[in-house]
């Protein structure tokens, strides 16, 4: 296979990333017009644009945090109308002549990430990794690569209109939508696996969290949340979860504070995961008969067979032990508000070495590059001397304990200052990151909600139900911690709301 990986846009034929406008056709979308300001306006229906693409009409979208970078103007890459959102839920209207997997009518979940499904990223199932959807040559410039596109996430990820609208375009639809036929499962549950769900189970997986662990998150936004649920899940046996908002951390005590008198967070089902390479070695030979246009034709399908059967892993999940053991008999939950240690020597660390002494094994990062402490890195930042702060992650390094695992699935844009890299390779900390592999994980953690094996409901995370048309107000209120707001939903069908 050509290497597509550094300097390579030229190479390749990427998706068209601007959809064909429907002649007539109007539909109401959130547009980014500018920093802080996001509006609600009538913009052209999108249409089938290649053979590959399904037109999803949108049930439920919501904002994410990281849709906050955007808003806050601190994101590269954003033109004045951009159609924003990366997490939606839908009924297909319409697919193109090579759609395979998916037919009108069908209900599905839209992943966050846009993948192709064929390069040798793909074929590792590290999808946000991907080499032919994102032809952002400033991203090329930036990281030496490109990762893969995202919706509705500004142009250095593809510059694909989103999903906080009526109708969203869904390149490579036989990959990046899941078709869900349990008609019980709610859109509230579903939309969850387009991003926030997976999200926070990547950054446990990045982290292989498992039996025993004592694991320290950063942020209790919905990421943060979803990684202590599945912390939990997979038999860490102390949890520590961090933020500077105590409504959040307040909702969090309710949820996690009594798991022992439930039994712990999981129902005792750990048979689902046993055997799991083999379910999805079967699945990726199934797949293999898809027709793609980036499909090179000259290879024949047994070949291709053989090399994805020496691709794969024998454990696609590298936390084999966090789902064949039992969960431990006693968990602890505890929360820091880090305004509370703000005026003490050591702060957060020191906080956390109070209540995990020796430092916990894992951390995980939920907040990301934009969130200051303290005047120097606002400074730092405001004059352009760095795009990211570095806080975070240095409390990371400095709380964990020495050859821990560090599980970076916060936002980061570029560059910081004052980054603790001496600590991170003295400790001989593991670290890892990135943005998520939706379509590794959702199948199987939709099978964790379908069959019942959380003692939690996982929208808990889920405070408000704003109609589209209001979005603009949804932004307001969930960008400043306005109405205990967690996690906000879009529903494009909704009557007016008082806000
Ligand atoms: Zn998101
Ligand atoms: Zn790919």
């Amino acid at each position: 296979m050509p290497d597509y990986s550094t300097q390579a846009t030229e190479q390749i034929r990427f998706p068209e990333t601007e959809y064909k406008k429907h002649p007539t056709l109007k539909m109401r979308a959130l547009q980014w017009m500018g920093k802080k300001t996001v509006k609600v306006n009538e913009v052209s229906r999108p249409q089938i644009t290649e053979p590959t693409d399904v037109i999803v009409k949108v049930t439920t979208s919501t904002i994410c945090g990281s849709d906050l970078h955007l808003y806050f103007g601190e994101f590269s890459g954003m033109h004045q109308g951009d159609i924003l959102g990366h997490e939606a839920v839908g009924i297909v209207d319409e697919v193109g002549a090579n759609i395979k997997n998916v037919k009108k009518g069908d209900r599905v979940v839209v992943s966050a990430v846009i993948s192709c499904g064929q390069c040798e990223y793909c074929e590792r199932k590290e999808f946000s990794l991907c080499d032919m959807t994102n032809p952002s040559k400033e991203m090329e410039k930036m990281y030496g690569h490109r990762t893969a596109a995202l919706f509705g996430y500004s142009h250095l990820t593809g510059g694909y209109a989103g999903g906080q609208s009526e109708y969203v375009r869904v390149p490579l639809g036989d990959q990046n939508l899941l078709v869900v036929e349990n008609a019980n499962l709610k859109d509230d549950l579903l939309i969850l696996l387009a991003d926030v769900a997976c999200t926070g189970f990547h950054a446990t997986e990045c982290a292989d969290v498992h039996f025993n662990d004592k694991v320290v998150i950063f942020g209790a936004g919905p990421v943060g949340l979803m990684a202590a649920m599945w912390s939990f899940y997979r038999g860490a046996q102390h949890v520590v979860l961090i933020d500077g908002e105590e409504y959040r951390l307040e909702k969090a005590r309710q949820v996690f504070g009594n798991l022992n008198e439930l039994g712990g967070m999981k129902k005792a089902d750990v048979e689902l995961w046993k055997g799991k390479s083999k379910n999805i070695l079967e699945s990726d030979l199934q797949s293999l008969s898809l027709s793609s246009p980036f499909t090179s034709g000259s290879e024949s399908t047994e070949k291709k067979i053989e090399s994805k059967q020496e691709n794969i892993p024998s454990e696609c999940f590298s936390g084999s032990k966090a789902f064949e053991q039992e969960i431990p008999k006693h968990v602890q939950f505890h929360t820091i508000n880090f305004h509370d240690w703000a005026s003490v020597d050591g702060g957060v660390v020191k906080a956390v070495q109070s209540l995990i002494p020796g430092g916990p094994d894992v951390c995980l990062d939920a907040v990301g590059f934009r969130f200051e402490r303290g005047f120097l890195h606002t400074i730092e930042r405001s004059l352009g001397l760095e795009t990211d702060t570095p806080q975070i992650l240095n409390d990371c390094i400095i709380c964990c304990k020495k050859g821990g695992r560090l599980g970076i699935v916060g936002d980061y844009l570029n560059r910081c200052n004052d980054f603790a890299v001496g600590p991170l390779m003295e400790k001989g900390l593991n670290w890892k990151g990135g943005q998520v592999f939706v379509q590794r994980y959702w199948k199987d953690l939709l099978r964790v909600f379908e069959t019942n094996q959380l003692n939690i409901d996982p929208t808990f995370i889920i405070t408000h139900q704003v109609p589209l048309s209001q979005a603009d107000k949804a932004y307001d209120m969930f960008a400043n911690y306005k109405d205990g707001s967690i996690k906000v939903l879009l529903k494009p069908g909704m009557d007016t709301i008082n806000l």
